[in-house]
């Protein structure tokens, strides 16, 4: 593919004050194909200068057109930009695909996912109200919510556009102007992104896309004077570093971090309809996802059926290159490769029982990041696969005996994102629902299709602040009160 043709742009650019420029420094990152290991382009390396450029950009949007508008209006440019996402489904699927190693159903999902994001905080933009306070005689009291200004958002490789749907487009849609970094491994769709947004007719400035690595590019942004609010998606340990730079300038942060979500399946559960949702929440992406579910936890009354009935889906998954659409991508880099083989090395030294494993597809280039699909079963709840995010194709299944040492084990990590729970025991839900520690808890079902509409955040190392739904439009704006006294 060659990218310059097919953006329209030299992806190696900054996208600053609606224009594309080459990086302060001039210099450039590889970008690798992870299907195939070939470096098949380069992105700019941003850096300090670039940032403090485009912050700069964003406030003057803020003082200038952008500012200015009214809340409809912004509405209507989101509302716009995610039909040009819609009309441009297939560049952005074959980017993302190439980019992340995706494969293409799973890309065109994240596309239409953008797009949705788009529509949903296009429609919120304008229905985001303050209230009327009953207050002392004599008084009119109202709140107002107002953005915080320039708002940072940084964004990981494993799902580029629907992190930025979720991230930006409520950002935007309460009138912040948005500094994206986005990762260094994977930002063709940012910059595809940024493109669309010209041509909707975003004000230039309202967002600014430097690419370049974490160190850099992103730290400069934690740490830029000028940036209001940040927006942080990917590891614990970058996640502290975050808040940490974030507390230096005395801004809010929204932090989404890892996970080690479980699904727990009680003997009277309806198998038929929980295997499919246990066995893709866990291979989704290759597993490269925050709230992949990592951990299964089965009541020992039908542990074996379900052991045997997850391990002949497994058997039957394949993995090979994101242009062949199988059930499991490459991993995006080596060094992801290694870290989750390193587990699996763990897995067969500690005598854990490999219950399945899927097949290499025959044409998978030999330079790809590619890992069978493994399915690790009895596996002890203290256990390092039990407890640390892999961040690969490998599930973990862990009997339990009762309601409360599934609770229990449930709850014993460091995370808390997602949890999903299979009974049909309409008790059991509500009472597990309030028990599991986590940002989201699925009944008899698990991510409810993904839904644009749904809150999403962490408890625990999981992090704090919600994006996605209404209530992200809350933590993109600040509330201020206002106390008239009239007599
Ligand atoms: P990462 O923390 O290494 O990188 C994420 C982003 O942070 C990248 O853009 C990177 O360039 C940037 N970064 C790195 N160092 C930085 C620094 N010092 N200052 C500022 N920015 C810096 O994470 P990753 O390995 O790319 O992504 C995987 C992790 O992300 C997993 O733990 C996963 O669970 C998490 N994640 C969470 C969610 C969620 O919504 N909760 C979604 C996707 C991924």
């Amino acid at each position: 593919m060659n990218l310059r043709e097919r953006l329209g742009f030299d992806p190696a650019s900054v996208f600053i004050a609606g224009e594309w420029a080459a990086p302060a420094g001039g210099r450039t990152l590889a970008l690798e194909n992870p299907s195939t290991g070939e470096t098949v382009g380069e992105i700019a390396r941003g850096e300090a200068a670039d940032i403090d450029r485009a912050v700069g950009a964003a406030q003057a949007a803020l003082n200038g057109e952008w500012g200015a508008l009214t809340a409809l209006e912004r509405g209507r440019i989101l509302t716009r930009m995610g039909q040009l996402v819609l009309e441009n489904v297939e560049l952005l699927t074959e980017l993302e695909a190439a980019d992340v190693g995706k494969p293409l159903s799973q890309a065109r999902n994240d596309a239409i996912a953008l797009a949705r994001y788009l529509e949903f905080y296009g429609g919120a933009a304008d229905k985001v109200h303050g209230q009327t306070i009953p207050y002392l005689d004599g008084y009119t009291v109202y709140t107002l919510r107002e953005p915080h200004g320039v708002t940072g958002h940084i964004v990981p490789w494993n799902y580029p556009m629907q992190i930025i749907g979720r991230s930006v487009g409520g950002a935007l849609a309460m009138g912040n102007a948005a500094v994206l970094k986005p990762a260094e491994e994977a930002c063709l769709t940012a910059l595809a992104f940024a493109q669309i947004a010209n041509e909707a007719g975003l004000p230039k400035g309202a967002l600014n896309v430097v690419p370049g690595l974490g160190e850099e590019a992103g730290a400069a942004l934690t740490a830029h004077a000028g940036v209001n609010h940040i927006s942080f998606t990917g590891s614990v340990g970058v996640g502290s570093l975050v808040q940490a730079a974030a507390a230096a300038n005395v801004v809010p942060v929204t932090l989404e971090l890892g996970g080690k979500s479980p699904q727990l399946v009680f003997d009277d559960a309806d198998i038929d309809k929980a295997l499919p949702f246990l066995v893709n929440a866990g291979i989704q992406n290759a597993g490269q996802t925050c709230s992949a579910s990592s951990r299964i936890l089965v009541q020992r009354g039908v542990y074996d059926d379900v052991v045997a009935r997850m391990a002949e889906r497994y058997a039957g998954l394949r993995v090979g290159p994101a242009a062949g659409d199988l059930d499991v991508g490459p991993l995006i880099s080596a060094r992801q490769k290694e870290i989750v083989t390193g587990f699996l090395d763990l897995a067969r030294q500690d005598g854990l029982t490999i219950a399945a494993r899927g097949s290499l597809a025959g044409d998978a280039p030999a330079g790809g990041h590619y890992v069978e699909p493994t399915l690790v079963a009895g596996v002890s709840p203290g256990h390092r696969l039990a407890r640390d995010e892999i961040f690969g194709p490998v599930q973990v299944v862990i009997p339990f005996d009762d309601e409360d040492e599934a609770v229990a084990i449930a709850n014993g990590t460091d995370y808390g994102l997602v949890a999903g729970v299979w009974t049909c025991d309409g008790g059991r839900q509500m009472r597990l629902a309030r028990k599991i520690h986590a940002g989201q808890v699925f009944i008899n079902n698990y991510g409810a299709g993904g839904g644009v509409e749904l809150p999403f955040g962490g408890m625990a190392k999981s992090g704090h602040g919600r994006e996605k739904g209404f209530e992200a439009l809350y933590g993109f704006s600040v509330l201020k009160t206002v106390a008239a006294h009239h007599g």
